[in-house]
């Protein structure tokens, strides 16, 4: 696939319409949520998250997804955008634990006879930060209190420097069938310059073990944008990782935000690359795998031809949530641990940012809510349209207008459909009167798309909120 305007469908020789990515280049969201998390009450009322749960128990016949989240990692990659504590003190784990026990069994009392799970994602942090013993503990808390499907999708992130074989056998056995690895970069320069140490080897041999553990679902993660890449570098990443062969990938734009993340700082003092090269690097990356055999899911997403993932996007069974794109449709999430994030009964709600606000708060006997939104009608209507684009590439307002029971949402979304225009000059979308579809460059091109449509943005804050969306 060409990242031009021209043949966008197929394969070819490289090329970057640099007056595209510089004229589309700015912040944006990601849009695992819509509204998106900045936008959301901090405080939060402990009654609104309360209530939420309550309305969730009602519905007792939807499976839920369940996320919880390790925070802990022994040293700090510099490129890091997730809530992380680093530490090597066993009791600060012990804490945590604890904590989490009792965080799992306060929520599940208020879901009552809600049980049912379809999906579990155990991330971070570095969740084989625990040891085996610790990783059975969290599996043993979640499974006494809910009841998973036998055909439940659980899925872990691994990093490879750290995890043992003994932990993955301890993982197959409590049923993980999904792995996703952190690879980001495999060039020792650049590792050296985002303070991650991680050779290939390591990379492969764990990849290997979890393939000979019958697995075959294995993601690895790739990153673009980091400080010493350079097209050939990030070519020989790509080429080590096509020899690993992994089922599916994710190729994220490194997201530069110091006012978030203070430490990230240190990476200015080395040249980042800029929106051209970034564009460059995402160009070989779609270009290389498409030769792979890889389709381009959404976004960064990549998996398989012959992958769940795709065969879901062509049927239009595809979904993503906090945890990306995914096949499984689980209308709601309970999530666990520092900083987790839940969508249930029509709210979004986040944890405590710190383990020790997180801990105290849950030995208070409260949850530990940090910020979260009630959604509207409005929002709830929006978020459907973004969903509908970045997993269905079309938006549709007949099957909108089923859905809400409304007969309006043409002139309702007239000031969007004339937003969309510049983007369908560009080759992103198709435009009828009642439909848009997204052209295959659109996808990626997926949170313009979206944009499109969040009323929230427009602020003059949006710089200092989002990261670059190029
Ligand atoms: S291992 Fe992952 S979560 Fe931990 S510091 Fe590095 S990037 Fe962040």
């Amino acid at each position: 696939m060409k990242f031009t305007r021209d043949e966008p469908s197929i394969p070819s020789r490289f090329s970057v319409d640099e007056a595209l990515v510089l004229k589309l280049s700015g912040p944006g969201p990601r849009y695992t949520s819509y509204p998106t998390t900045p936008v959301w009450e901090e405080p939060f009322c402990q009654q609104e998250a309360v209530g939420a749960l309550r309305r969730a128990a009602a519905v007792t016949t939807e499976p839920l997804a369940l996320y919880v989240h390790i925070p802990f990692c022994s040293r700090l990659c510099l490129y890091c955008g997730c809530n992380v504590e680093i530490t090597r003190r066993q009791d600060r784990v012990n804490r945590f634990l604890d904590a989490l026990e009792r965080e799992i069994s306060m929520v599940a009392t208020h879901l009552g006879e809600r049980r049912g799970v379809s999906q579990l994602h155990l991330g971070g942090g570095t969740p084989t930060h625990l040891s085996c013993d610790e990783l059975r503990r969290v599996r043993t808390a979640l499974t006494r209190r809910f009841e998973f499907d036998a055909r439940a999708e659980i899925s872990i992130e691994v990093h490879p420097h750290v995890t043992t074989r003994d932990q993955i056998d301890t993982l197959t056995d409590l049923g993980f069938d999904r792995f996703s690895m952190g690879v980001q970069d495999t060039d020792p320069r650049v590792q050296a310059l985002v303070h991650r140490d991680q050779t290939i080897e390591e990379t492969t041999a764990l990849f290997d073990h979890i393939r000979s553990r019958g697995v075959d679902s294995i993601n690895i993660d790739l990153m673009y944008g980091l400080p010493g890449q350079t097209e050939a570098t990030f070519l020989k990443t790509l080429d080590d990782v096509k020899r690993i062969r992994p089922d599916r990938l994710a190729v994220y734009a490194y997201a530069h935000v110091p006012w978030l993340k203070p430490f990230q700082k240190a990476l200015e003092q080395h040249k980042l690359p800029d929106a051209i090269l970034r564009a460059r690097l995402f160009a070989h990356a779609v270009e290389q795998l498409s030769l792979q055999g890889y389709e381009v899911i959404g976004m960064d997403h990549f998996a398989l031809r012959e992958d769940r993932l795709n065969r879901a996007l062509l049927d239009g069974r595809l979904y993503r949530n906090f945890m990306g794109y995914t096949d499984q449709r689980a209308g709601e999430m309970v999530s666990f641990g520092m900083s987790a994030i839940s969508d249930v009964g029509g709210t979004f709600y986040q944890n405590e940012h710190s383990t020790k606000a997180y801990e105290k708060v849950i030995k208070d006997g409260r949850l530990p809510i940090l910020r979260g939104l009630r959604r509207s009608a409005e929002d709830d209507l929006r978020r459907e349209v973004i969903q509908s684009l970045m997993c269905r590439m079309r938006l549709d307002l007949d099957v909108l207008e089923a859905w809400t029971g409304r007969n309006d949402l043409s002139q309702h979304f007239a000031r969007e459909w004339e937003a969309l225009k510049p983007l369908e000059r560009e080759g992103l979308c198709q435009i009828e009167e009642r439909c848009v579809t997204v052209l295959p460059l659109g996808r990626l091109f997926l949170r313009h798309l979206a944009m499109a449509f969040d009323s929230y943005l427009g602020g003059r804050s949006d710089g200092a909120r989002y990261s670059q969306t190029l």
